[in-house]
């Protein structure tokens, strides 16, 4: 689940709704991952964009979504 802030869901309130601890928002959105592809920081390794995807990062205002594909280990 996403926050349409895009800062990704980190914390719930007392009421156990998703809150952004960064903006405060509170509304979620879908990603439409649709023909997207995500990019590893690292090494640029590009994937078929997925939530499955480890550290994946929906980037809505970027051509590419981000993720790590493990290229430096996973420690
Ligand atoms: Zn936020
Ligand atoms: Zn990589």
């Amino acid at each position: 689940m996403y926050l349409k802030c895009n800062h990704g869901v980190t914390a719930y309130d007392d009421y156990g709704q998703a809150v952004c601890p960064i903006c405060g928002c509170r509304e979620t959105a879908t990603p439409d991952l649709t023909g997207r592809i995500a990019r590893c920081d690292d090494c640029g390794r590009e994937s078929p964009s997925s939530v499955n995807l480890p550290f994946f990062r929906w980037r809505p205002e970027l051509e590419y979504d981000s993720y790590y594909c493990g290229c430096r280990g996973w420690d």
